[in-house]
């Protein structure tokens, strides 16, 4: 294990959004000092951080910069893996840019998981026109995804003929894609899981997300299943982790799909997650702390949950057409619910503006309440 990084270290996270400025929350927090590079000069993570570069992702002198840090993360997969390797050569960086790599691509994600022995959709990548071909109807109908830079449901298309899969592959401007059968989900759950090697690892109690237009709506946790299946999922993303010699805090997205409930690895992200937003408030530790502690080689903390719990996304939504304020107060009022709001300056249809937490006795009643509370929030 290599020396702890300990405070008043600078810590440099390559990226500014919700998850940097919660990140950097927890960072400052604990007594680390924090530089985030992000080109928006509105970045949420400015609001908490020492330094802000504002400068492009690629920018010379600003990574350079970030090199001077006693340790480096990031809050998103997009970022260029290249640059995530070369600062390694300078400082501790966490996740490795081999693992963001795998994580940004479909391709090599799926084949990595699968060569960690776990399951996925049956899949197929399509690089060119010619990789689609009758085999393919063993996998209709499906969903044709580009292989790179998709997220939130963008960048898929539903296809149920050879000849959509073809039209898809070229409205999808002829990028590798993979198709994907459509399964039978009766659930979607993710677990984060927190690495720093073999001797130290610890996950969260599996989250059940349910989408609206593709977004994350509400993440309930516990996921209402049974405890062997949420182990279960446990083990494979614990799994997973150990395959890519993970360092860092690292989500699984799972499929539970049919009768059998049999767990199907969707996609990961080496990063927090928005699925993890109720460890704030519903844990022992919160996955942001998580990132901080594995980045600097401390070990990951307890991960208990400490109540049932509901976490509900606002998006831009629930502002009004002429910008004003969604309606705080049942929220607010609410002795049991905790609103987090990300400081974003325009509040535009789908963009993740805030997220609140309800805690209740129960999963059932922490999602009823989670649902009650958001539908009170758009003024009309
Ligand atoms: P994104 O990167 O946009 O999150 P995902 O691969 O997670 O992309 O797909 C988005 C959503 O679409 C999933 O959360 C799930 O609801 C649905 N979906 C994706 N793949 C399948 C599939 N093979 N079968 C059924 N539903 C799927
Ligand atoms: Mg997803």
């Amino acid at each position: 294990m290599s020396l702890p990084i300990l405070p008043p270290a600078m810590l440099g996270i390559l990226g500014g959004g919700q998850l940097g400025s919660m990140f950097t929350v927890a960072a400052k927090t604990m007594g680390y000092r924090v530089t985030v590079l992000d080109p928006d000069p509105n970045a949420p993570a400015a609001r908490f951080a020492d330094r802000h570069l504002c400068a492009p992702f690629d920018d010379a002198a600003a990574l350079e910069e970030m090199a001077q840090c006693a340790a480096v993360t990031t809050e998103f997969e997009n970022v260029n893996a290249q640059a995530m390797r070369d600062l390694a050569r300078h400082t501790r960086v966490s996740p490795s840019g081999e693992c963001v790599a795998v994580a940004q691509n479909r391709i090599l994600e799926k084949a990595r998981i699968r060569a960690a022995g776990l399951q996925t959709a049956p899949y197929q990548a399509i690089e060119r026109s010619e990789d689609i071909q009758a085999a393919c109807n063993d996998l209709l109908p499906g969903i044709v995804k580009t292989a790179t830079l998709g997220y939130d449901g963008k960048g898929q298309i539903p296809v149920k003929t050879l000849q959509d899969v073809q039209a898809a592959f070229e409205r999808l401007g002829g990028v590798p894609c993979v198709l994907e059968k459509r399964v039978d989900l009766r659930s979607e759950i993710s677990v984060i899981v927190c690495r720093l090697d073999a001797q130290h690892i610890a996950t969260f109690d599996p989250a059940e997300n349910h989408h609206e237009n593709g977004i994350l709506a509400y993440s309930i946790v516990p996921a209402r299943l049974p405890e062997d299946l949420r182990n279960r999922a446990r083990e494979i993303a614990v799994r997973l982790a150990e395959e890519l010699d993970y360092v860092g805090v690292l989500a699984v997205e799972m499929f539970v799909v049919g009768d059998q409930q049999e767990l199907l690895v969707n996609e990961i992200a080496p990063r927090p997650h928005n699925s993890g937003h109720h460890t704030i408030n519903a844990c022992l530790s919160d996955q942001f702390q998580q990132q901080v502690r594995l980045m600097c080689a401390l070990p990951p903390a307890a991960t208990a949950l400490l109540s049932p719990c509901c976490m509900g996304n606002i998006l831009g939504d629930v502002w009004g057409d002429d910008g004003s304020e969604p309606d705080w107060q049942p929220l607010q009022n609410h002795p049991y619910s905790h609103l987090h709001q990300y400081g974003k300056t325009a509040a535009r249809k789908g963009r993740k503006m805030g997220h609140f937490t309800v805690l209740a006795d129960n999963a059932d009643s922490a999602y009823q309440t989670a649902r009650r509370l958001h539908a009170l929030l758009k003024k009309d």
